[in-house]
């Protein structure tokens, strides 16, 4: 049994979350692999180690000292090793680090050092070796992973060894450090879990699994037990972000189940997210989760016998395409089809859009919608359950919001409401109390 962890930055953020994260690993002798983040916030007005170090290259560019900002990193780290009680040399290493910054350091190896010291000093701390990310996460000239490439290495280096590995980060093929985006640390941990054919892939982080609504918008809301990897997508993709999106594949191509954990409450059993979720008779939830976004426009092109027209949506869609417009959803009825798309997206060509539509389908009316909020009622069992839009309709109907669009993807997985921004908090609660019991 082998189960590989991944802590994030608030697990990490001080001492005694390093107190913590060494609990959770030695309660289980299959916690072997651990990848693991910068030191994240400890209280809301902190700031990340990641965050610093995208400072402190910003004041290297133009010319401004760095010192100060360095320092607090510095600072940080050193405490935590004196306060862990650790005899790391981790002065020379942040030496090594000041001297490369004053010689040009690159900012992708400047931003990677966060990982770098969290993992030498969680090594120490553990007693498990130290691997370094440039050794094995190998990415390609293009600027993605080169996963087989990464899963030999990391199998040489590791196979059946008690690990700490630095997340975030890899090696071009000339050797030169490479980041990930933001929160890509996650993936490391889902390459990890891949390269090593993990059993299970432990996300660990600041709440109990993802929650079937945003907590921003709902008081409390219940933690997901079960998620299929097809529901996850639907709802990181509409705002519900607690992975890096990269993070699915490498596991889910091998089949390997991904449960994320609270570091501050490691009792809960978090939320396990897997290709097929076992039927559950105690769970009474026929939703998975809630969740949405705001600033959406809908365009809706209405031209009578549009339906026969071959190659009508064709002609609609290229000239989305044509101004380089991503389309979210597209409802249509017999003489009209409408366009969602993120406002933002077309706040430069709106017009122009509209002035092409006009000459390519030559339709009778095009109207524009601002100001839509899209709400997203995500869940599997969804599919077998009749009555589920209806039910959606009357909730937000009996709360006097007013639905501007509808659309279900075909495999019923979601239904999809559009509504005034104004009326999105006040959807996304009605909504879930609606549904979830
Ligand atoms: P880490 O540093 O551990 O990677 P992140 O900040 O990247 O943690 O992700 C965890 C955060 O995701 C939570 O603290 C929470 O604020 C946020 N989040 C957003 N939507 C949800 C959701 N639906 N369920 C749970 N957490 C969510
Ligand atoms: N430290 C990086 C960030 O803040 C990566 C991560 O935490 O996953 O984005
Ligand atoms: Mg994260």
């Amino acid at each position: 049994m082998l189960k590989v962890l991944k802590f994030g930055g608030t697990s990490m953020a001080d001492a005694k979350q390093f107190a913590k994260v060494k609990a959770i690993v030695e309660s289980d002798p299959s916690r072997r692999v651990v990848v693991v983040s910068a030191a994240g916030k400890r209280f809301s007005e902190d700031h990340k180690i990641t965050d610093l170090l995208l400072l402190c290259h910003a004041h290297v560019k133009y010319g401004v000292s760095a010192e100060s900002v360095f320092d607090m990193i510095s600072q940080r780290y050193v405490e935590i090793r004196n306060d862990c009680g650790l005899s790391t040399d981790i002065e020379s290493e942040l030496q090594k680090i000041k001297e490369k910054l004053l010689n040009g350091i690159s900012k992708d190896e400047l931003v990677s050092r966060g990982e770098y010291l969290s993992a030498r000093l969680m090594a120490d701390y553990l007693g498990f070796e130290f691997i370094d990310s440039a050794h094995w996460v190998r990415f390609k000239l293009d600027g993605t992973i080169d996963t087989e490439k990464s899963y030999e290495l990391l199998r040489e280096l590791a196979d059946g060894r008690k690990v700490v590995i630095p997340g975030f980060y890899g090696a071009m093929p000339n050797g030169s450090i490479r980041i990930m985006s933001r929160g890509g640390s996650d993936i490391t941990g889902a390459l990890a879990a891949a390269a090593l054919d993990a059993d299970v892939y432990e996300n660990w982080t600041d709440v109990s699994g993802i929650l079937m609504a945003d907590p921003r918008i709902v008081d409390n809301p219940e933690p997901i037990k079960y998620i299929t990897y097809d529901e996850l997508r639907e709802l990181s993709h509409m705002g519900a972000q607690v992975l890096h999106e990269g993070t699915i594949f490498p596991v889910r191509q091998k089949n390997i189940p991904l449960n994320i954990r609270n570091t501050n409450a490691p009792e809960d059993p978090g939320s396990l997210i897997m290709e097929n979720c076992p039927d559950d008779d105690n769970d009474k939830q026929f939703i998975t989760g809630i969740t949405g976004k705001k600033n959406f426009s809908i365009i809706t092109v209405a031209k009578s016998g549009m339906s026969s027209e071959v190659g009508f949506l064709r002609k609609v869609l290229e000239v989305f395409e044509k101004y380089n417009v991503s389309v979210e959803y597209v409802p249509s009825g017999i003489d009209s089809v409408s366009v969602v798309v993120a406002s933002k997206g077309v706040s430069d060509c709106l017009y122009a859009i509209m002035g092409d539509l006009q000459k390519n389908v030559k339709p009778d009316s095009i109207n524009v919608t601002e100001n839509i909020a899209i709400v997203a009622v995500v869940g599997r069992k969804m599919a077998y359950k009749p009555g589920m839009s209806g039910r959606l309709f009357a909730a937000l109907g009996e709360s006097k919001i007013n639905i501007r669009m509808i659309s279900q993807s075909c495999e019923e997985l979601n239904i999809i409401a559009g509504v005034s921004n104004d009326d999105f908090e006040k959807a996304v609660q009605v909504l879930y109390s609606s549904f979830v019991k």
